[in-house]
């Protein structure tokens, strides 16, 4: 009995492994096509300033057509990373973003600004002509460029990111730190990494004004943040209670469902007029 269990058991064990197997082989086979069919799309999702109560700027979030539906980012970038296609696929996300983003700026008065997300694999030396030359390309405005990147990207190698930074802000463009609070970059590393802006994670944001710590902690991360001149923009604002806590707490910038779902261009264009 126990032996055919233990047989029952193995060949669940590597039917439900096959299945995985095949799933990555078929995402993986869809993902490298996808930039040839031109299935990924930018959604934009809108950054409210408080100071001047408005709209000043958007996070670009790719999304997959693929022939299956629309798949989202959590699915196939890890893919992309272990593949190596995200090069490419950043370099389409970025040469998009920018495009875009001019064709915004040229329409409007007001100055509105493009963030980018940047993948760990990405963040190289290259990345840096890599922005120069879609900033040539599009004319986009490089101070309305921003390029978010993750804690774990800069702490994998502190003394080469310090440089790169570095060397991306000399061409004009602006940093984000991204999903600020979930990583292990100590706080003296904020005078080390040239930043502009902090994304407050949205874990902390979720639990205000009930959770006393989630409230500490995101006010001390705007108290810091402004005494060193960085900007703070709150994730995943999502209900009035948010919104009045971070613009009492002196936060700068918020994004979240409380104001918009990321958008489509379109969707975004009417939302600008
Ligand atoms: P992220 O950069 O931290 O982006 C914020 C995520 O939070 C987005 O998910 C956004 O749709 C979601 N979000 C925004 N407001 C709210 C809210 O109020 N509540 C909740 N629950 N969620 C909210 P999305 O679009 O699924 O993207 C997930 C992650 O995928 C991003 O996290 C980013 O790390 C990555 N990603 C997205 N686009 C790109 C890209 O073009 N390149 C790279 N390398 N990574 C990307
Ligand atoms: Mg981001
Ligand atoms: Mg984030
Ligand atoms: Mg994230």
């Amino acid at each position: 009995y126990a032996k055919g269990q233990g047989r029952n058991n193995f060949q669940c064990f590597t039917s439900s492994m096959n299945e995985k197997v095949s799933e990555r082989l078929l995402l993986e086979t869809g993902l490298r096509d996808a930039l040839l069919r031109d299935e990924f799309e930018l959604y934009y999702q809108p950054q409210y300033d408080f100071a001047r109560n408005r709209l000043s700027g958007c996070e670009a979030l790719i999304r997959w057509n693929s022939p299956s539906g629309m798949v989202m980012p959590d699915r196939f970038i890890p893919l992309a990373e272990e593949t190596g296609l995200i090069i490419s696929i950043g370099a389409w996300v970025l040469e998009e973003a920018c495009r875009q983003g001019e064709l915004w700026n040229r329409d409007s008065v007001e100055p509105l600004s493009v963030a980018v997300n940047v993948s760990a694999v990405q963040f190289r030396p290259e990345l840096v002509d890599e922005v120069r030359n879609v900033l040539d390309s599009t004319g986009f405005d490089p101070e309305l460029l921003v390029l978010e990147v993750t804690e774990s990207v800069l702490m994998s190698d502190v003394d080469s990111s310090v440089l790169l930074l570095q060397q991306l802000r000399d061409l004009g463009i602006r940093i984000a730190l991204d999903d600020f609070g979930t990583g292990y970059a100590s706080l003296a590393y904020l005078k080390r990494f040239v930043l502009d802006k902090l994304k407050i994670d949205r874990a902390f944001i979720m639990g205000i004004p009930e959770d006393r710590d989630d409230v500490a902690i995101t006010s001390s991360i705007i108290d810091i943040a402004r005494h060193l001149n960085i900007m703070t923009v709150a994730e995943g604002v999502e209900t009035e209670a948010h919104c009045e806590f971070l613009r009492a707490a002196g936060c700068n910038l918020a994004q979240g469902y409380y104001f918009d779902k990321p958008l489509s261009a379109d969707e975004f264009t009417q939302r600008l007029k």
